[in-house]
């Protein structure tokens, strides 16, 4: 290196003006210029009159956190690598260099302070981490090329969350819900998927081949005969008359009887042919498959529907059961629902239970079932064939 060359301009963000300064020196004797500021006011200015090639972000700022900052660098669309530090700890590190990569900036890495001079240089002479895929996927819409392409491909798959009794706490069975793998082990959410597939026709082909990955991966304890298996179905799946007949045969294949699976409908705006509706769920239903309606309570659910449409379930939606322990409105809602659910002699079940409380207040209130992040999240087939939920054993026994 030519003794003038310099390696990079380095800007510095740290309300500590030693620490700024000394990263500086740091730096500077390695061969960088470098500059800081102890505002992040300052800081942007800097950003934009000295374009440097590397910026240090501290997350814990006197007039900002490092969130905000992170989003005015993804406002500007700045070029330069991202290097955030923190006494923070590692968990919140992570989640912040995560916030660098989805913003779409480019991230050096992360260091926990103190930090030693190599870990320094180590850091700042680091390839940038790619500008991840998750911005593709996650920030960005997936097109329907990308969404073609991932079916023709036989990508998709099925995550796996249990549902327990609420009386006795054992496992009954276990909801399966799509997952689009991308890099890096990331899994693209349905919402960012299913949505476009029902746009685009392509839903059809996508909800086969996700019933067939998760009939096919079933987590060991599906095996025993008496849990239920729960998949979501598209309204639009109801038009296609040869869907009920093509389910039967891969139940057939998959030795697992049509009375084990329940099949989750939410309603929505298009239902304009009650006629055909009634038709086509009333084939499941006559061919053994039981139904849930999902989502109950929000949308479009309504009371006639639920009456006199052949619904063997209902699930009510997780926007109350989540704020069960907060809100009274929602333990009233909740309660007149289940209370509906069971006067119509459904099975009742709760989506979306994330604490004790919750789930004590559905078993007073004679829900059947409950699924949530307090029991599980959703897992792969194999931490799913791991799960044990069984009373006695398990953090939610009756009380
Ligand atoms: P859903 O059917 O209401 O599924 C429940 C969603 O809530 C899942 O999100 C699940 O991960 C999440 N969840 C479960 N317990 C909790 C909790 O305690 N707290 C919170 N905050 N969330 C919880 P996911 O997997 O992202 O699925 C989102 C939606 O995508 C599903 O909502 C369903 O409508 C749709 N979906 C998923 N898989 C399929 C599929 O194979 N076909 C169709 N047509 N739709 C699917
Ligand atoms: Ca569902
Ligand atoms: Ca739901």
């Amino acid at each position: 290196m030519n003794k003038n060359e310099s390696l990079g301009r380095l800007l510095v963000l740290d309300d500590e003006q030693d620490v700024a300064n000394t990263i500086c020196l740091l730096a500077k004797s390695a061969g960088y210029e470098t500059d800081f500021s102890c505002d992040s006011e300052g800081f942007l200015e800097k950003l934009s009159s000295w374009s440097p090639t590397h910026v240090i972000v501290d997350l814990q700022l006197a007039d900002r956190d490092g969130i905000e900052v992170i989003h005015e660098l993804a406002e500007i669309e700045c070029q330069a690598a991202v290097l955030i530090i923190s006494g923070l700890g590692g968990r919140i590190l992570d989640s912040s260099a995560r916030a660098v990569r989805e913003n779409g900036l480019r991230l050096l890495g992360t260091l926990s302070k103190p930090f030693s001079r190599t870990d320094l240089l180590a850091m700042l002479s680091a390839e940038t981490q790619e500008v991840t895929s998750s911005r593709t996927f996650l920030n960005e819409p997936v097109t329907v090329e990308q969404l073609q392409d991932a079916i023709t491909t036989n990508v998709f798959v099925t995550h796996f969350q249990p549902k327990i009794s609420c009386f006795s706490g054992k496992l009954v069975g276990f909801e399966c819900l799509a997952r689009w793998p991308c890099e890096e082990g990331r899994m693209v959410p349905p919402d960012q998927f299913i949505c476009l597939a029902e746009q685009s026709g392509l839903i059809n082909e996508l909800t086969r081949q996700i019933y067939r990955f998760a009939l096919a991966n079933m987590p060991l304890q599906m095996k025993d005969k008496s849990f239920k298996c729960a998949l979501n179905l598209s309204p639009i799946n109801l038009i296609d008359d040869t869907f009920p007949r093509w389910l039967l045969s891969e139940c057939e294949s998959n030795g697992i009887s049509p009375s084990r699976i329940i099949l989750e409908v939410t309603e929505t705006a298009n239902m304009d042919n009650p006629l055909a509706l009634l038709e086509s769920l009333t084939q499941f239903r006559i061919r053994g498959f039981q139904l849930s309606i999902d989502d109950f309570g929000v949308g479009y659910s309504s009371l006639v529907q639920l009456a006199r449409l052949p619904f063997s379930e209902l699930k009510i939606d997780q926007t109350f059961v989540k704020t069960l322990s907060s809100s009274d409105e929602s333990r009233k809602i909740a309660a007149a629902v289940i209370g509906l659910g069971k006067s119509l002699g459904l099975n009742v079940v709760a989506e979306g239970v994330e604490d004790e409380l919750a789930l004590n207040y559905l078993r007073d209130l004679g829900c059947d079932e409950a699924q949530g992040y307090f029991i599980a999240r959703p897992m792969d087939c194999s931490a799913a064939s791991a799960w044990r939920g069984e009373l006695g054993k398990s953090k939610y026994v009756a009380h």
